[in-house]
């Protein structure tokens, strides 16, 4: 277990790097996308709606980013296999990915939870990053940064270690769980096919944005956004296979 900070780690070679931010025409993924593109990185905006993703675009585009919109719905195959396709086709690579898209459904009971709910969160919150997640490591494996770097948005409901107390989220939890133990097999094999590619879950802390009802309680998202940011610009020789959790500001399992 070692303890990280985010203080800002050299950058400089990320510039003009391409970043693909799911469910970014909001929240704690339009402000990662703000952050990167602060850097000089190219956002690309992923949405699963147009008019969304595009007003998300305009508004980077007036901060001077250089941010573009792209389709993906992170629960439908055929749009992922899409957007690999025209990243491609205009980039002809990937340095960052941010699975950040996620829905959060249920309130009540682990007992009342339906099993129709349990799957949905599943569809987009596990099975939907898994599916973006391969459909972009061969772009990430063309990284031009000296290796692609991935960031699976996770939540500190996803380990034992925080106080899950009042908290029923049985659908949210156990997809983030399962979404964590996805970052680890995912930096085993990169470890083992000797790939640069770094991958890293990162809890972006109790956030206030649509998911939590915009609770006055929780930090902004410009605070949620940094750890992010940070795990996304690693330098080479920064960890792997990692559960960041801001509560603890430890990479943690
Ligand atoms: P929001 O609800 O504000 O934003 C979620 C984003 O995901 C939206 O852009 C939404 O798009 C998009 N999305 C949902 N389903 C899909 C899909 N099938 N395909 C593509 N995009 C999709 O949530 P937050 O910004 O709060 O959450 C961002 C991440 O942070 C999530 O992974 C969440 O689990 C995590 N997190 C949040 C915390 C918090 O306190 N807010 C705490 C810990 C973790 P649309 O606008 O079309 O619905």
């Amino acid at each position: 277990m070692a303890t990280t900070t985010n203080s800002s780690c050299t950058v400089s070679s990320f510039k003009n790097a391409i970043a693909l931010i799911t469910g970014a025409n909001k929240g704690i993924g339009f402000e990662t996308a703000r952050q990167l593109g602060k850097q000089g990185i190219i956002v690309l905006i992923g949405a699963r709606d147009k008019i969304r993703g595009e007003e998300g675009v305009k508004k980077l585009k007036e901060e001077k980013i250089n941010a573009k919109y792209i389709l993906i719905d992170v629960t439908n195959e055929e749009s992922i296999k899409q957007a690999a396709e025209q990243t491609q086709k205009e980039y002809g690579k990937l340095d960052i990915l941010i699975n950040n898209a996620a829905i959060h459904l249920e309130g009540e009971p682990p007992s009342k939870t339906s099993m129709d709910k349990l799957r949905q969160t599943f569809e987009t919150n596990f099975f939907g990053v898994f599916a973006v997640t391969r459909a972009f490591i061969p772009l990430l494996q063309k990284s031009t940064i000296g290796g692609g770097r991935i960031v699976n948005v996770s939540s500190q409901l996803a380990s034992f270690g925080n106080n899950l107390a009042d908290r029923n989220k049985l659908a949210y939890s156990t997809s983030k769980v399962a979404l964590n133990m996805m970052t680890y097999q995912f930096a085993k094999e990169f470890a083992n096919n000797k790939s640069t590619i770094k991958i890293n879950s990162v809890d972006p802390g109790s956030t206030q944005t649509d998911m939590t009802g915009n609770n006055p309680k929780f930090g902004p998202i410009e605070a949620a956004a940094e750890p992010i940011v940070y795990f996304a610009t690693l330098p080479s020789d920064g960890p792997s296979g990692q559960f960041f959790d801001k509560q603890k500001q430890v990479h943690a399992w």
